[in-house]
């Protein structure tokens, strides 16, 4: 573990600062029948730190505290610097050390407890850091960022109904409505109770998803899908078709769905009508897939071709090219088949880099679709690529 220059600098002009260096220099002599020469003491730890002993370090600058209150900014900042380091043990000593001191004033303790809070979520010591955080919570100048911490902590545990709890207040607190992400987490509860085939609690988490926030497509795909695994297709369509009103962008999502739910229902008529209409109201490309397939069941390949070239006047793009190509292949034969297949080939590397799922804040890319971006922790920022 090496320290760069800037951090030792970093932790040296404030513990400068502070310690009043400079003038103590000056006035070395005077100062000579001091007990305990401050940042002589300092400079040791920093020795220790630049020859990589941090124990040692810590160590010295704990001693030194004992002797100057002056220094606990410098004391944070560098439990604060082992944290981001990733060596949480040595932060929390340095923080529980801190808290320890009987004469630190009320804000700076509540800041050491926030630290050490910090320090117990990075070990994993969950149980410990909420109990911090809670408390913090109710102290009305860190109330908000403890209410954060606390998020944090409940949506890594999926504790989802303390996260709804939490995020009420942070709401509340912040002044920053957060109803799409209470949506979300009412979802991630209808996930749970769906796997484990509880599809009263599943429904009822759903209702209060849309209650929450009305635009909430994840909440309508689940929902098609509760409906659709107790065999209620007709339903199901109902709530995946609010995807539509929602965010058309994740009309791709639910089209495979209701499709196969048309399907079960043996209505092929009520299946072609609402892709031929939702095609007239969309130009998405998910759509025009789904559609050139019920077109080959119905009335042959050589209409879908048709289908999907005029589409592709239309619209080109490399996933309507794809599915011609897979089109023509069925009935080539020879040479026309292999050539069609290397073309194939070509037109399936572009179009790997035209699907999947995006992050519209940090970039992300994936092959699945995410509510929670796994990159930078935001709900609801990952759009499929597809229609973009
Ligand atoms: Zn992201």
């Amino acid at each position: 573990m090496s320290y760069s220059a800037y951090d030792l600098l970093w932790l040296l002009l404030p513990l400068a600062a502070a310690s009043g260096w400079l003038i103590a220099r000056y006035d070395s002599r005077r100062q000579a029948a001091r007990s305990f020469d401050l940042p002589s003491a300092y400079f040791k730890g920093l020795n220790f730190l630049l020859n990589e002993q941090p124990d040692k370090a810590i160590e010295i600058f704990i001693q030194v505290l004992e002797v100057n209150s002056e220094t606990v900014e410098t004391h944070l900042a560098l439990g604060n610097l082992f944290r981001r380091r990733g060596e949480v043990e040595r932060a929390i000593r340095i923080h529980q050390n801190l808290i320890a001191r009987p004469t630190l004033d009320r804000e700076q303790r509540t800041y050491a407890l926030l630290e050490l809070g910090q320090d117990y979520f990075k070990a994993g010591l969950f149980d410990r850091a909420e109990n911090l955080f809670l408390e913090l919570a109710e102290v009305r100048a860190h109330s908000e960022q403890a209410l954060r911490l606390l998020l944090s902590i409940y949506q890594q545990e999926k504790e989802w109904e303390k996260a709804i709890q939490t995020s009420r207040k942070l709401a509340r607190e912040s002044g920053k409505p957060m109803d799409d992400v209470i949506a979300q987490y009412y979802c991630e509860l209808a996930e749970q109770a769906l796997a484990k085939k509880n599809f009263r609690s599943a429904r009822d988490s759903l209702r209060q998803a849309l209650s929450t926030d009305p635009s909430c497509v994840r909440a309508s795909i689940v929902l098609g899908d509760v409906e659709a695994e107790e065999g209620r297709y007709r339903e199901a369509i109902h709530a995946w078709r609010r995807v539509e009103e929602q965010d058309a962008h994740y009309f791709g999502e639910v089209a495979h769905r209701i499709a196969d739910a048309y399907r079960r229902l043996n209505d092929d008529q009520g299946l072609y009508q609402f892709f031929s209409a939702a095609l007239e109201r969309h130009a998405a490309v998910s759509l025009t897939l789904t559609f050139a397939d019920i077109i080959r069941q119905r009335e042959g390949v050589k209409a879908a071709e048709k289908f999907v070239v005029e589409s592709l006047r239309r619209q080109p793009n490399v996933h309507g090219l794809h599915r011609l190509l897979e089109l023509n292949m069925e009935e080539a034969q020879g040479t026309a088949k292999t050539d069609l297949m290397l073309l194939k080939g070509i037109i399936e590397e572009l179009r790997q880099q035209h699907q999947g799922y995006a992050c519209e804040q940090c970039g992300f890319k994936g092959r699945s679709l995410h509510w929670l971006c796994p990159s930078c922790s935001r709900w609801n920022s990952i759009k499929p690529v597809l229609e973009q």
